[in-house]
């Protein structure tokens, strides 16, 4: 979709949330709402299939795994589980989630640094595909392979140690980072080699070196790591042992704009200039993008409840904060977002700039979604939107100042521009709050 398109398509879907009543309103209790583009996410999910269909041997096997933590909803799941997509979890929670959203076990992929024996045995017993982080958990699998039969295939994860994006905190192939096993470190390559020879049930290898920041080469060169090391194992097995690369996730999105940064098909036009081989159907492939699918479908609206003016600088006092976009908080040059400025009634606001924060409500002096943000000057009941937010935003809640998560609706357009609303899920109640604070037990420390 062009820009424009997609912007006008955003103003329409803000002035149906407020009158259809999901937000706004100054005696509205109804302050904040999260929205997620329903069309939108199966688009990026379509184009995610078809980018890696148009390169792949014909009958390769691929699988897609959404990467839960990105947005771990039920809704959320089951709506990529109809599009074909499988999920990647990384704890008991996520697994239960996708379960619950009926996602199969052979659709389902564990990764995670820190498995205990328990979440291995449960995955092994169920079929889902595991890819062990270390050299500890893999003698724990081990045991267990032993103990009783699995269908599930399991894999190792390796850290290409091929270098750091621009966000340090989310760069996963640093010569130090915590995943996988460090290729690169003396006598890594030989222990990897001889640890399949001797384990016959090895049969995949893992990466995820991509994440926002960290450019499509740098990921692409990881990935080639990864196909030479598989080549290397067969060759030493004599026999195509590792039957399957799951080349992880990681695809960065564009913040600054509605352009949505680098495509599917970039990303596969790069792997195919790093790694030709990759697709020429020798191995299955498993994929396990998060952000790239969700980010540009998430959409805050925000009733801006007080302004004022402090040291000369105007600010908007608003009810989206840290809860929903902790990373902008805590690290705003790493995680700035776009601010957009409505009205009341939802439409989009005009008017000379004027640079003024815009703070969420938390007691804390970082609670800021931007900072001297050139905007129309905001007012009491206007509304802010802030797009790009379907993924790690306010999926990832931040129960600071014990601010409740807020409702989640879906939505889709008709064609003749009628906006249908579904709750996906429902706001967090106090009572849900106070619950689980530990009511039921209020006298346990007496
Ligand atoms: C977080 C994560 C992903 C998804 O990363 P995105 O940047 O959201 O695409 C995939 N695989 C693993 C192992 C992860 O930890």
């Amino acid at each position: 979709m062009a820009t424009e398109d997609i912007a006008e398509r955003r103003n329409l879907v803000v002035r149906a949330a407020v009158e259809q009543a999901l937000v706004g309103g100054s005696d509205s209790s109804k302050p904040l709402v999260c929205l997620l583009d329903t069309d939108g996410i199966r688009a990026s999910a379509a184009a995610l299939t078809a980018a890696f269909e148009a390169a792949l041997a014909p009958g390769t096997p691929v699988l897609h795994a959404f990467a839960v933590k990105a947005a771990p909803l039920v809704p959320v799941l089951r709506l990529l589980a109809a599009t074909g997509l499988g999920c990647e979890v990384a704890s008991p929670g996520e697994l239960a989630l996708a379960r619950a959203a009926g996602v199969p076990a052979t659709r389902t992929v564990l990764d995670s640094p820190v498995k205990t024996t328990a979440e291995l045995r449960e995955a092994l017993a169920l079929g889902i595909a595991v890819n062990a982080d270390n050299r500890q958990e893999l003698e724990r699998l081990d045991a267990l392979v032993a103990a009783a039969p699995t269908a599930s295939p399991v894999g190792v994860r390796i850290n290409p140690q091929t270098g750091a994006g621009i966000i340090d905190a989310l760069s996963t192939a640093t010569s130090t980072s915590k995943f996988g096993v460090a290729l690169r470190d003396p006598g890594a390559r030989e222990w990897l080699v001889r640890a399949f020879l001797d384990r016959p049930w090895l049969t995949r290898l893992h990466i995820h070196s991509g994440s926002q920041g960290v450019p499509l080469e740098l990921i692409a060169q990881g990935v080639r790591e990864l196909h030479a090391l598989a080549e290397e194992i067969n060759a030493a097995a004599g026999r195509r042992q590792v039957d399957t690369l799951d080349i992880g996730g990681g695809l960065p999105v564009d913040f600054t704009s509605d352009e949505a940064g680098p495509t599917y098909a970039g990303y596969v036009s790069a792997l195919r200039a790093a790694v030709p081989a990759l697709f020429d159907g020798t191995y299955g492939l498993v994929t396990e993008f998060g952000r790239s699918l969700l980010a540009k479908h998430g959409l805050v609206l925000a009733r801006v409840e007080y302004t004022k003016s402090s040291g000369s600088r105007p600010i908007a006092l608003t009810h989206a904060g840290v809860q929903l976009a902790t990373r902008t908080a805590y690290a705003p040059a790493a995680w700035p977002v776009r601010i957009l400025p409505y009205d009341a009634k939802g439409a989009p606001k005009a008017g000379p700039a004027v640079a003024q924060d815009v703070a969420g409500p938390a007691c804390f002096a970082g609670d800021l979604l931007a900072a001297a943000r050139e905007l129309p000057l905001l007012g009491p009941g206007d509304l802010i939107g802030v797009p790009d937010t379907g993924a790690y935003f306010f999926t990832a809640h931040y129960g600071y100042n014990s601010l409740p998560r807020p409702a989640v609706h879906g939505f889709t357009v008709t064609p003749d521009g009628r906006v249908r609303f579904r709750l996906a899920r429902p706001a967090q109640s106090t009572a849900d709050i106070v619950a689980e604070a530990g009511a039921a037990h209020a006298d346990a420390l007496l």
